[in-house]
């Protein structure tokens, strides 16, 4: 049985949805529904998927902004980030009206994430790692046996997240990249909120801001 994967990048952000599904049961999630609700649950129909769970890397309108909508249409639970990111979420009305989108309502998951956290996609597992520093909140999912890291903004190919918003902390992120990701084996495909995938050992060896 293998996990299989869509991107789908949403909202003007292009953030990276992804679509995370087992073929074998067809239990599916979908993380960071930042948006475009419509077009994320027609990639669940098509693929006869059933929806189990959203999970939430943060608080920030790309990544949250379209859950609101989302669950009124499909029913589901919603699981992270860790609770520092509470006022993130509860500013989604203003927030996404500041940025055109459209308005979000004030967002409380069902259930909060802490790190060592597990969450499985049917037969699959992900570990929860709690890393603050681009929000304080922010979580990232790692399955060891897929290789594979869904990363939000915290680790972008040659880059890191911002932390110049409320709540960020450049010293915070670069220690827990360094202390959770990068001691990860090196060939664990990194997919991040925005742009294209990597690697852990791609980023050890070129990423600027963890040299
Ligand atoms: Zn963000
Ligand atoms: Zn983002």
């Amino acid at each position: 049985m293998a996990l299989q994967m869509q991107v789908i990048p949403v909202t003007p952000f292009q953030q990276n949805a992804t679509l995370l599904w087992d073929d074998v049961s067809h239990d599916a999630v979908l993380t960071d529904v930042g948006g475009e609700a419509e077009r994320l649950l027609n990639a669940v129909d098509k693929h006869q998927l059933k929806l189990q769970a959203i999970w939430l890397t943060h608080g920030h309108l790309d990544h949250a902004g379209g859950v609101a909508d989302l669950i009124v249409q499909h029913t589901v639970p919603v699981l992270g980030p860790h609770q520092a990111d509470d006022y993130w979420l509860q500013a989604l009305p203003e927030v996404t009206a500041n940025y055109g989108f459209p308005v979000s309502q004030p967002l409380t998951p069902t259930r909060w994430l802490q790190d060592g956290d597990k969450l499985t996609v049917g037969e699959h597992t992900f570990v929860v790692y709690h890393i603050p520093g681009h929000t304080p909140g922010h979580v990232v999912f790692y399955s060891q046996a897929n290789s594979l890291l869904i990363a939000g903004d915290v680790l972008f190919r040659e880059s890191i997240g911002r932390t110049d918003f409320l709540g960020g902390n450049h010293t915070d992120l670069i220690r827990g990249i360094q202390s959770k990701l990068f001691t990860l084996p090196d060939d664990t495909r990194v997919l991040p909120g925005h742009g294209f995938m990597t690697t852990i050992g791609h980023e050890k060896e070129h990423n600027p801001f963890l040299r």
